[in-house]
């Protein structure tokens, strides 16, 4: 049995583990719930999965959740009640998925305490990959990808060494924009931004996948992951969402991972590796494919993507920049208040004040992420969007 700590148990991810446990009851316990604010469905988990630990970050939340469900669970609130589920004594997998830099620290301290890891929350491995990378080798633990790509990736590497490959290949969807002009994307509203054609998805990441900032993150996610270098990443926009991702190996083979789009595959997978549990659900079934589409990401429309690679390309530091800066410029569009082509324009000008630098810390991590998003503020407030 394994023993689960899920942070952000409300949440896509969160809610879609919680489904993989309740279809698998012989194989997992919950041993600790953590969620932001939503404590009408926190307290439905709690009453459903008598998890022993319950961590809801919003403290103004605490002492009516408390007078809901305080005797069922031992109930902690803030990042420190976070933390105390990513560390929660008996459990020994910790589901990350928390969405944006709010789940760094929570995971960092769970591998701290010497627990696998199953990693949803790829701002996690943007902001802090080498720091991150370093600690799970140390503390001897497993950390494996939830997201889709990456566990094709790592599902296509199978046994091969780390000096067989030599591609990786990241499909992406493309997003609703895919076809769209430049002039067209200045028009965009969120909720056309809201409408994915392929995954149903939180709201941040649903917005990174129509700026293909998702595909971003995923590269250097990639890059960390399968200790790559970027030359060795290439984005292919596959609208079908059924060749999930693809290695190439030095003597020309390439072996891809497919399957209908639907994360509960990735999520179970790397709850069970590496053994494979039955699923029910509709199947692939190659013969009723249409078409399979493949076609080079336009980086000129979709500059986030670009960004990411120039991010990379100048240093650790600038990762951090490319996601904080990300994670404001999401917000305030969400918000009303930029248009669609402005998140990459704030993020390129947000990019283009910072000073790279060297051998970060994790509160290093921390501090450039609030001077990133001040920065982008005030670039936002004096008007410099488009
Ligand atoms: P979501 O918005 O649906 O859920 C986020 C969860 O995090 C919620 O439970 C929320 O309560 C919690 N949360 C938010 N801020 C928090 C904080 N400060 N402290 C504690 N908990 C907090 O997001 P999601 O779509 O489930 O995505 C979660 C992560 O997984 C993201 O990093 C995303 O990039 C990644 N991911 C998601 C999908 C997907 O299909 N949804 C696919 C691949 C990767
Ligand atoms: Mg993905």
């Amino acid at each position: 049995m394994k023993r689960l700590s899920i942070l952000g148990s409300t949440g896509s991810i969160g809610t879609q583990t919680l489904e993989i446990i309740k279809e698998n009851p012989s194989e997992f316990v919950v041993e600790a719930l953590a969620a932001n604010s939503n404590i009408d469905l926190l307290e439905a988990q709690v009453r459903e999965f008598k998890p022993r630990i319950t961590a809801i970050r919003d403290e103004t939340k605490y002492k009516e959740l408390k007078k809901r469900i305080g005797g069922m669970t031992q109930l902690t609130a803030g990042l420190e009640g976070i933390t105390d589920a990513a560390v929660a004594e008996n459990c020994d997998t910790v589901v990350s998925a928390i969405v944006g830099i709010a789940g760094l620290v929570p995971t960092y301290n769970a591998i701290k305490a010497g627990k696998n890891i199953a990693l949803a929350n790829k701002e996690t491995l943007v902001a802090a990959g080498r720091i991150i990378t370093k600690e799970v080798k140390k503390n001897k633990v497993r950390m494996l990808p939830v997201d889709s790509e990456h566990s094709a990736i790592f599902q296509s590497i199978g046994s091969n060494s780390r000096n067989a490959i030599s591609k990786i290949i990241l499909t992406a969807s493309g997003g609703p924009f895919r076809t769209k002009t430049m002039e067209e994307l200045e028009a965009v509203t969120v909720q056309d931004a809201l409408k994915h054609p392929n995954w149903s998805m939180g709201r941040k990441i649903t917005i990174d996948s129509a700026t293909l900032m998702n595909k971003g993150l995923e590269v250097i996610e990639a890059r960390w992951l399968f200790d790559v270098m970027p030359e060795a990443i290439e984005v292919c926009v596959h609208p079908q969402s059924i060749v999930h991702s693809a290695v190439e190996f030095v003597d020309g083979t390439v072996i891809a991972q497919l399957g209908l789009p639907d994360m509960k595959i990735p999520i179970q997978y790397a709850l069970t590796y590496p053994e494979r549990l039955a699923m029910g659900g509709k199947k692939l079934s190659l013969t009723s494919i249409v078409e399979l589409n493949f076609y080079k990401p336009d980086t000129e429309k979709f500059k986030c993507l670009r960004l990411a690679f120039r991010a990379l390309e100048m240093g650790d530091s600038a990762c951090v920049v490319l996601n904080g800066s990300n994670e404001e410029a999401v917000r305030l569009f969400l918000d009303g208040k930029i248009s669609f082509l402005d998140i990459g324009n704030l993020i390129e000008r947000t990019l283009d004040k910072h000073k790279i630098i060297k051998d970060l810390s994790i509160d290093d991590v921390a501090d450039l992420d609030r001077w990133s998003r001040e920065t982008l503020n005030n670039l936002y407030k004096v008007g410099c969007c488009s």
